[in-house]
């Protein structure tokens, strides 16, 4: 019988919720592309719960008990002697989402010589060491497509509070004040600008449909074109370099994985090819950004605005540079967490172990490492490596 390590958020400061906002979600069955949303052969969880803390448990306790294994849920991921660490000696899958990651190191998967596998309930596994998962034969699986849609939503939302100058004008509500003068002087119509999307897989191509109703010129960047229809469909202009890209957009977002290859892709050298006053949304990874560059880009007015939700490491420590600097719209790592999106990815966790569990191949689409080399989604858009170094930092967090 197998234990299983899973990390989760804190549940709200105010306990865990007795009732909801809403009775309901929308019962998403097919993704965009014609993809499945996760078909686990059960669930034992209410659509629209709050599964993504440690009281939701991802809905997995009855299943995995009642099949004889153990589960440990905890938050203690960071620091030394955390409850994650006391726990790797004889764990054999370890669950993580990466909006409160558990950094599997090279360290830690040494520390578990019967870990088996980890999971990603989400998307993004770049909080594992895939290098030292491929060394050890360690599959990592992620639900691939469960929350895109939901980032997407979020970029769009972002964006728009940048140019628009949301955020302060509706502080200036909250204080009293009637400063029409204030919060305009930086507000701007979305309309007309053109808008490009570092990468163009399941959220990159989402954000260009959805933007596509603005009047927006579109751009992207991807290593692989889109196909001639969706290009002539979106009247799309495909870029082969970050800089032909930054050079024309006053709005960029980032949508790719972050690995080797993409790690600090926005850095002082490549934001000098952006043009001055151009707005960054970024809720991929915070490591594909130099984090000093862009307080510094904001300081000097070469970016006007930077929003997103993902950060290194996270949590963000108290004195994080994007916790204080000017015109940012941060949020804490939370655009694919919504209700909708744990209704999903809680299931499509229950498919993987089920899968795991019963010797059934997990779905190509959610594998990122397998039998030693990058497989399914992790071939197509990973590259091989470690995108790891410097999470120990998430220790400085104080709750
Ligand atoms: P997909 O795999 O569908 O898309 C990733 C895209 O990135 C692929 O099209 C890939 O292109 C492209 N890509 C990879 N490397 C590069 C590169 N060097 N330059 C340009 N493009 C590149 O994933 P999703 O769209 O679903 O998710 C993307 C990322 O968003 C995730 O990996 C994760 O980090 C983040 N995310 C954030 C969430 C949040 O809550 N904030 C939730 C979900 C995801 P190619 O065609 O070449 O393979």
């Amino acid at each position: 019988m197998a234990k299983i390590v899973c990390v989760l958020y804190d549940d709200p400061v105010d306990g865990y919720p007795k009732s909801y906002a809403r009775d309901d979600i929308p019962n998403i069955t097919k993704y965009p592309d014609g993809q499945t949303a996760p078909t686990p052969s059960a669930i034992d969880f209410k659509p629209g719960a709050l599964l993504g803390s440690v009281s939701g448990e991802l809905g997995l306790r009855k299943y995995l008990e009642s099949q004889g294994h153990t589960l440990v849920v905890t938050s203690d991921k960071d620091g030394k002697n955390s409850k994650l660490d006391q726990e790797l000696h004889d764990a054999e899958i370890v669950i993580s989402q990466p909006f409160w990651p558990a950094y599997m190191t090279a360290e830690r998967i040494a520390k578990a010589p019967k870990l088996k596998m980890i999971v990603t309930a989400g998307i993004g596994s770049d909080h594992t060491d895939l290098q030292a998962a491929m060394d050890r034969g360690i599959t990592v699986a992620e639900v691939t497509y469960c929350n895109s849609n939901s980032v997407a939503e979020h970029v769009v939302m972002q964006m728009l509070s940048l140019v628009r100058n949301y955020i302060p004008s509706y502080n200036w509500v909250i204080k009293g004040g009637w400063n029409i003068a204030d919060c305009v002087s930086r507000s701007y119509d979305i309309e007309g600008m053109h808008v490009g999307t570092v990468a163009a897989g399941r959220i990159g191509l989402r954000v260009l449909r959805l933007l596509k109703p603005f009047d927006v010129h579109l751009h992207y960047l991807d290593r692989h074109k889109l196909p001639d229809s969706v290009e002539k469909e979106l009247n799309l202009t495909h870029h082969t370099s970050l800089e032909s890209l930054a050079k024309v957009c006053d709005v960029v977002t980032l949508n790719c994985p972050l690995h080797p290859e993409t790690e600090h892709m926005i850095n002082e050298k490549s934001l000098k090819n952006f043009k001055r006053g151009a707005y960054l949304v970024n809720t991929a990874r915070g490591k594909l950004c130099d984090r000093d560059a862009i307080a510094r880009a904001l300081e000097s007015g070469q970016l006007a605005g930077y929003a997103g939700d993902v950060w290194f490491p996270q949590p963000a420590p108290q004195d994080h540079p994007w916790r204080t600097m000017p015109h940012h719209g941060m949020t804490p790592h939370i655009s694919g967490t919504s209700l909708s999106a744990q209704t999903r990815y809680a299931a499509g966790t229950r498919e993987i172990l089920e899968c795991y569990f019963q010797n059934k191949p997990i779905r190509n689409e959610y594998l990122v490492v397998q039998g030693g080399k990058l497989a399914g989604v992790g071939a197509h858009s990973y590259s091989a490596g470690n995108a790891t170094g410097g999470s120990d930092e998430a220790a400085k967090f104080k709750r």
